[in-house]
Order: structure tokens, then sequence, then C-alpha cells
């Protein structure tokens, strides 16, 4: 028997971003030209699309983890790298992803609705791209970021648009297997040798999905039996219907209790009865039943449902039935549009894409900052490399990380941790004096990048670059601004 899958653990994982390259353009007889190293790509997002022809979780289950495709790093001759390739997973409308630890993500109701459920690290910028009046010839490119990588909790909220509620043996299988165009493959619920069938109706242009809710029994809301499991799958069907068997009735049981007792259920685990406004009457085929079928008719109109006798066997009374139940889902439909959007939220983002804090740290005795830019920056840092190292200075103190530290109490030769990393603080001048007024309390010894071939000039000539650089609309931050956005 397969097994019928209703919430999985999922494991994903964004492609990495490529790296940026480091290259300088040559020519046979030509001086040495620019910087020419291409960026890297972006890695590949792993993203859930709600498709309708997908009716059950149990793909997930069977291969839980997943992954999208690695970029290609940039190359000579401002060469991109390649982005990697997406990976797309079809998820069954109403299903709702959330967190382990039970935080809700999203809630994907409407068909086609997309969720980037594991962004692609984004790929770093090669030296051609690093280039400014400032930095001709950088000799540093920034590391590809790696994607996300995250576990995720899908359930399925819903089963069907359609809920059979019945005691056992009332004929809702029964019913399922003659009115469905296609029954997906589903089989039993781990729990218990109980089946939920689903089964896909065609009517005229409407199609829609049944399932029946077996174990749903008196003292079900209570969890007695199986009944709880089950309800959960009929909380968000839109329509409910009692399948009452009229051949077989035990002493002291009627179909009017039958229906009483049911609803008293569906109140109980939370006001579900008013979603139950039709009955099917089954076994019309067996004498007796029939009788039975015409005797309650008029007693269940008066209660306002609106009643269909049917025989399985014969299939009688099935088109009406299969129209009516079109009918009422669509009215749902249309009275219950999907949210526009769904909730997406995939990292909680305190501060702010601009923001970050500055903490001490207990365990270094020095400072931790926190914010998505800091942090994705420490990422794209080749460590190896000091000038790349010091363009991260300037990034952070050009953000005011630097002088928040001098603020919140660093000196120099402290230690400051950011995304894991820690390394001793060495504060420029500028930063500290600039911003607070405070004495400055040292100079960054080394700039790597005065000593560099390409970037040595005057003092005074460099001077008013740096006057110019600063006058120009292009901010360190903005190699930011055009990157992929994480949320979509
Ligand atoms: P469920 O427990 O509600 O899913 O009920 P089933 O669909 O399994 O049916 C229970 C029993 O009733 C089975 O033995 C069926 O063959 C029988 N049954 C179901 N529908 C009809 C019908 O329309 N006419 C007759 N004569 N028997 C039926
Ligand atoms: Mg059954």
């Amino acid at each position: 028997m397969a097994t019928f899958i209703d919430r999985v653990v999922l494991h994903v994982a964004g492609g990495n971003g490529g790296h940026g390259c480091v290259s300088v353009h040559r020519e046979k007889f030509k001086p040495l030209g620019g910087p020419d190293g291409g960026n890297g790509g972006n890695g590949g997002d792993v993203t859930l699309v709600v498709d309708a022809n997908v009716h059950t979780l149990l793909d997930f289950h069977y291969r839980p983890h997943q992954r999208a495709g690695n970029a290609k790093p940039g190359m000579g001759d401002h060469r991109n790298g390649a982005n990697g390739e997406s990976l797309t997973l079809r998820v069954p409308p109403g299903t709702v992803v959330s967190t382990p630890e039970g935080e809700p993500l999203a809630d994907l109701t409407m068909v086609g609705h997309e969720f980037v459920i594991a962004p692609g690290g984004r790929g770093g910028l090669g030296n051609a791209a690093l280039a400014s009046s400032r930095r001709k010839a950088p000799g540093f490119a920034l590391l590809g970021e790696a994607g996300d990588e995250v576990s995720v909790v899908l359930e399925l909220k819903s089963v069907a648009d359609v809920g059979l509620v019945g005691f056992p043996s009332a004929g809702k299988s029964s019913l399922i297997s003659v009115i469905s165009a296609a029954r997906p493959k589903i089989a039993d619920y781990p729990f218990t040798t109980l089946v939920p069938n689903l089964g896909v109706v065609q009517a005229g242009e409407h199609v829609y999905t049944v399932a029946d809710v077996p174990g749903l029994i008196p003292g079900a809301s209570q969890g007695k039996g199986l009944g709880l499991e089950f309800l959960r799958h009929v909380e968000r069907t839109s329509v409910l219907v009692h399948v009452v068997d009229c051949a077989t009735y035990e002493p002291g049981r009627d179909p009017l209790s039958d229906i009483d007792a049911l609803t008293h259920e569906l109140d109980e685990y939370g006001d579900l009865s008013a979603r139950a406004s039709m009955v099917v009457l089954t076994k019309v085929d067996v004498p007796d039943a029939r009788e039975i079928a015409d005797m309650v008719r008029p007693q269940l109109e008066e209660r306002g449902f609106t009643v269909f006798a049917i025989s399985a066997v014969t299939h009688e009374g099935l088109e009406p039935l299969k129209f009516a139940l079109g009918e009422a889902v669509v009215a749902h439909r249309i009275a219950n549009p999907p949210e526009e959007a769904a909730r997406i939220i995939i990292r909680p983002k305190a501060v702010g894409e601009n923001g970050f804090t500055v903490e001490p740290d207990p365990e270094t005795e020095g400072f931790v900052v926190r914010g998505v830019k800091p942090e994705r920056w420490i990422k794209q840092t080749d460590f190896q490399n000091d000038e790349a190292v010091g363009f991260l200075a300037d990034r952070l103190a050009k953000l005011g990380v630097e002088s928040a530290l001098a603020k919140a109490g660093a000196v120099a030769g402290c230690d400051v941790t950011i995304g894991g990393v820690t390394f001793g603080w060495d504060p420029t001048a500028d930063s500290i004096a600039g911003d607070t007024g405070v004495v400055a309390f040292g100079h960054r010894g080394t700039d790597p990048r005065l000593e560099s071939a390409a970037d040595q000039r005057p003092r005074a000539e460099e001077r008013r670059a740096a006057k110019r650089a600063r006058r120009q609309p292009f901010e360190l931050e903005d190699l930011d601004a055009d990157g992929p956005t994480v949320n979509g």
C-alpha cells in the first residue's frame, strides 16, 4: 500500500553564487589594459509553485533533499559566469509552509502561486565591476555567496474541495469511485488502516476534488478514534456533505440522529457544520433504502439541507449531485478569494537592510556586529587578499559600523565578530574623527592599494581623486542595490 502523506519535512538549498574574477586585459604590443574580470553568476533558487494537478506531498516524502544548481564563476574579458539552474517544486493547493519550530512562512492557496523558499547565493562582482576612479585596477574580486539552506515543514491543510462526512460503511468510498474521473494514488494513512480516498471530479467545466473523511465517529472531536487526524484535513474543504446509509439501519439509529451526531462533532471541532448543507442518501437501489430515503427527505429539507438520493450501483442520481457539488465549490471559491499575497517571510529582518547592531560579546570580550549587509559583505570577502580586506573595511566604515563601534567603546585591537568571523579591529581615522568628534586613535598603517602599481600617484592627485569619488553618485553600497532581491 502506498502512503497518504499530508506533512513532510523538506530540506532545500539554493545554488551557490559564482566567484567574481580578477583579470587584467592583455593585448599583444599594447600596455596593460584595464581590469576585465567578469562577475560570478547567481545561484539557482528553490521555488515552490502551486499546481492544480498535484494532490499530495508524496514526492517530497520520497525525496526530502532538494538542491538548485550552482552558478559559474566570472571569467576574464568581461565574461560573466552563467547563473545556476533554478529548481521548481510543485505543491498542491492548500500547502502551508512553516519552519520546523512551527512559525508560518507561507500559505499557498492559489494555483500558480510561487514562493522562493531557498534563494540562491549572489554572484560575486569581478574586478572590472569593482573598478572606480579611486580604485582603477582592483586586484581582488568578491566571492560568490553560498545559497540558502533551509528546512521547512510542508503541510497539506485540505485534501479536497469537497469532504464526505458519514458513519463507516455509509458508502463514501463507493460514491467517490463512481463520480471521479481520476483517482490520485494515495493509500493508507501512516497511523491506521483507514484510507482517505481522493477523487477528481469533472462536472461540465468545473473540476474539483472530493475526499472522504474516514473515522469521523461520535467523540472524534475529543480525539476518539482517528477523527481528529481527519478533521484536520476537512478544515479547509469548501463543501462538506453528509453521506447517509439508508440500507442498513441498526436498531436505535436513523438518518436524522446520525446527521445530528456528526453535526455535533463538526461544531465541537470548530464550527464546521455550517459548511455541511448537503445530504446524500445512499444505496437507494435497495428497496428498503428507497423507502427510508423518501421518508426522511422532507424532514431534512425542512432543516435546510439540499438532499440527493443516489446509488453507487445503478448510478442513479449521480449527475445532479456532481453538478450541485461543482456549483457549491465555485460559489465558495468566489466568496472566499485567496489572499492576494501569501504571507512570506524568509528571514526575519529586525533591523532592515541597511541597519545593523553593535553589541558587546562576552565570549571574546569584544563586540558583535549583526546586520544583513555587514554579514553579507563578510561572506563576499576573500580574506587571503589584503586588497579585498581593505575594501571590506571601507564598506563597513561607510555604512557607519566603525563609528558605531567607537561609540560602543571599541578600541583599536579589540575583537570584532561579524557573521561568524572574528578579527582585530583596526579603525580608520576619518570614520571616527569625522562622525563622532572623538579623537582618532590610529590610522590603518598600510593600505595595500597604495602599494599596488596601478594605483600609485602623488598624494595631491590622490586627494583630488578621492574628492571626485565622493561627489560621484555611485556609492559603494550601491553595489548591493541592484543585486537580486532576497524575497522577490
Ligand atoms: P464507506 O465506509 O463510507 O467508505 O463505505 P463504502 O463505500 O466502503 O461502502 C460500504 C458498503 O456499502 C460496501 O459493501 C459497498 O459495496 C456498499 N455500498 C456502497 N454504496 C452502495 C450502493 O449505492 N448500493 C448498494 N447496494 N451497496 C452500496
Ligand atoms: Mg471508505
